[in-house]
């Protein structure tokens, strides 16, 4: 038998094994949701601090509005900045921990947090477009991927939740949306759903006004 290249196959022919011998069900609706340009203003220089971290207009009625539903909500999320040496982890943590907070305040739960920290050069299997985290994700509360949705504002979620097999991919307009497109038509990838912002993502997948 050949010898698999790299852990990525391993882990995948590893993955698909499992399912299919787990006799667990999820039972649970999940939504994954990229954070910069999706709930929070993005930056060409980073969300180094709290102090920097300002939330799009509706994106927390938009978690709460899913909470609601009885949606899990995890977010999949790029940050370089680690690696760049711009903001450290715990400075990182600091500021997911107040941005749950504040959706809490207002009735909306995040559940989860997978964030990647390398640069795209180190090619590591967690950097999105590739669907590392998602499977992180998916290994830590077992997953029906297919009836997952994956909200993102650039060509690289959307990529992502395709190698992932997201059910729905939808991008939002609060980021580089024509750059993202630009990308996205160069790929011939397109997305399921092009939504103004998190809130109208939302109302998509819950089906509800
Ligand atoms: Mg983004």
């Amino acid at each position: 038998m050949t010898k698999a290249v790299g852990c990525r196959l391993n882990n995948l022919s590893r993955r698909r094994r499992d399912k299919k011998n787990s006799v667990k069900k999820p039972n649970k609706k999940f939504v994954f949701l990229d954070r910069d340009g999706v709930i929070n203003h993005d930056s060409p220089d980073y969300i180094k601090s709290w102090e920097e971290f300002e939330f799009l207009p509706g994106s927390v009625e938009a978690i709460r509005h899913l909470t609601k539903n009885g949606f899990t909500i995890i977010i999949i999320t790029n940050q370089s900045a680690i690696s760049r040496k711009m903001i450290s982890a715990k400075e990182l943590d600091h500021i997911h921990l107040r941005m749950r907070e504040a959706c809490r305040a207002r009735g909306g739960s995040i559940r989860d947090i997978f964030f990647c920290p390398h640069m795209p050069e180190k090619k590591c299997d967690c950097r999105k477009p590739k669907p590392g985290l998602i499977f992180q994700a998916e290994t830590k509360y077992n997953i029906d991927i297919p009836g997952t949705a994956m909200i993102g504002d650039s060509a690289k979620d959307i990529e992502c939740a395709r190698n992932a097999g997201c059910g729905q991919a939808i991008l939002v307009q609060t980021g580089n949306f024509s750059k993202a497109m630009r990308q996205l038509t160069e790929k011939n990838i397109h997305p399921d759903f092009i939504a103004r912002d998190l809130f109208d993502a939302v109302l998509q997948i819950t089906g509800h006004e």
